[in-house]
């Protein structure tokens, strides 16, 4: 078999082209993981852990994936600073009150 992108002979059974990355499925169907439906949720759901998805997505180029990286690892900083803040307000008017209580 030769690759339809980069023109270099294959194995038939190749699910990617070791040359280019190329992916060589004959119904021409991504699997299910790498369809874009299942990448979105994907970042949602399990954020970081779809980072190695990404950079095995032979429909991504090579920006797009450094775009979704940078994206995914501002969410996830983002979901877990902000439950930490929340906190800190929390104890600090708890904190607050107890004083003005004057029950300690
Ligand atoms: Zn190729």
């Amino acid at each position: 078999m030769v690759c339809t992108k980069c023109g270099q002979v294959i194995d038939d059974q190749d699910a990617y082209c070791r040359f280019c990355g190329n992916f060589l499925k004959d119904n021409g169907q991504l699997p299910w993981y790498y369809q874009s439906w299942s990448l979105y949720l994907g970042i949602i759901f399990i954020g970081p852990f779809m980072i190695p998805l990404i950079y095995k997505n032979p429909a991504l180029s090579q920006r797009k994936k450094g775009i979704l990286n940078t994206i995914i690892i501002v969410y996830t900083c983002i979901l877990l600073v902000l439950p930490a803040l929340a906190m800190n307000y929390v104890y600090k008017e708890m904190y607050k009150q107890i004083l003005d209580t004057g029950c300690y």
